[in-house]
């Protein structure tokens, strides 16, 4: 069990990689942490550091399975996980949670939280949970979270669940670092959809109803029979595998291995049709290209004079004396 604090961040100032590498191979908790907590570092020379302990976990990773769950706030996100969390427990599994809030990159707020979430998994050997990285902007978070898979397989997690909000662009994010998209939704919010957008529907390979109890069962079973219609319109997926929607309720405990079951099932499909690898190397084809955008954007705008060029190309522009065509490309050729 072990939960990093937001406070623990500042008050641990040095760092040495190779402890800490061999902290995480060793599979202890505290290192990883404290590694988790060297690549969200800002700091540049963190960052150099950062890199070599990633180059040091990456070919020691355990095999695992990454699994995307997103919702709306409210939804049961986090319930969901301290249940679901236990049947992976019991199956034998190491699990690690990390999460990506864009509201806290944005806003500085936090719609996931920084109060120690799902109370009682956090508790249990072989859990580690991470309240999502903070950052000026969800690139730069998506990236963290990238790494911070990376060192906990390197530290024996061969299940992360990467939590995120359905609230807009980070469910993007998250599908691309994740080998299963599940979406979780309720009964009785009036459009079953819930604003969540057809693109997020059309990513996942699993929605699953949530707090099917109570009054909402039959319901539920209705609205389970709408969803199936919706998923039959929706194209083929390049995985090969066809999403469904199955029932749940978080609070009691119910459905979770039902839930297991799809999984693994799509995990053996994927694995025997050849999926699941082309996908893994897709994905980092594509943080590599990602990487690159990111550096060369960075490194444009940090050139002295850019700034001060920049405005007056708006000012420019403003008085009709140059389309923005015209000057991206002078500002491009001056730098
Ligand atoms: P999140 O914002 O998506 O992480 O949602 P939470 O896990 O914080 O849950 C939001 C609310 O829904 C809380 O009051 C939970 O107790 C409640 N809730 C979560 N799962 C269930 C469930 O299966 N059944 C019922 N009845 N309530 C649930």
């Amino acid at each position: 069990m072990y939960y990093q604090k937001k406070s623990d961040l500042v008050s641990r100032p040095h760092f040495d990689v190779a402890s800490i590498t061999e902290g995480i191979l060793k599979g202890d908790i505290a290192a990883l942490g404290r590694g988790i907590t060297l690549v969200e570092s800002q700091n540049a020379g963190h960052t150099v550091m950062a890199q070599q302990l990633i180059r040091n976990c990456l070919p020691q990773g355990v095999p695992s399975f990454r699994i995307g769950i997103t919702g709306v706030p409210g939804v049961g996100k986090s319930t969901f996980i301290e249940s679901f969390g236990q049947t992976l427990l019991q199956m034998k599994k190491k699990v690690a949670v990390l999460a990506i809030d864009p509201s806290s990159s944005i806003s500085k707020g936090s719609i996931l939280g920084d109060k120690t979430r799902m109370e009682n998994l956090v508790k249990e050997q072989n859990v580690f949970i991470r309240p999502s990285a903070s950052g000026d902007n969800l690139g730069g978070v998506a990236r963290k979270t990238r790494e911070s898979i990376i060192l906990c397989e390197a530290a024996g997690f061969d299940t992360i669940l990467i939590e995120t909000v359905g609230v807009g662009q980070s469910e993007t994010v998250v599908h691309s670092m994740v080998d299963f998209f599940l979406l979780l939704q309720i009964t009785g919010a009036g459009d079953q959809l819930q604003g969540i957008k057809r693109g997020i529907i059309e990513m996942a390979d699993l929605l699953v109803i949530n707090k099917v109890d109570g009054d909402n069962i039959a319901k539920a079973n209705r609205v389970k029979a709408d969803l199936d219609n919706a998923l039959h319109l929706y194209p083929k997926k390049q995985s090969g595998w066809t999403a469904s929607t199955l029932l749940c309720s978080a609070i009691e405990n119910r459905g979770m291995e039902d839930i297991w079951h799809t999984l693994t099932s799509f995990e053996s499909q994927t694995k025997i049709n050849g999926y699941w690898k082309t996908h893994r190397e897709e994905q980092n084809k594509y943080w590599l290209l990602q990487t690159i955008e990111d550096r060369l954007k960075k490194d444009f705008f940090n050139k002295e004079g850019v700034d001060q060029r920049l405005n007056e190309l708006v000012t420019a522009m403003a008085d009709n004396k140059i389309t923005p065509f015209e000057a991206a490309t002078l500002l491009l050729k001056e730098s």
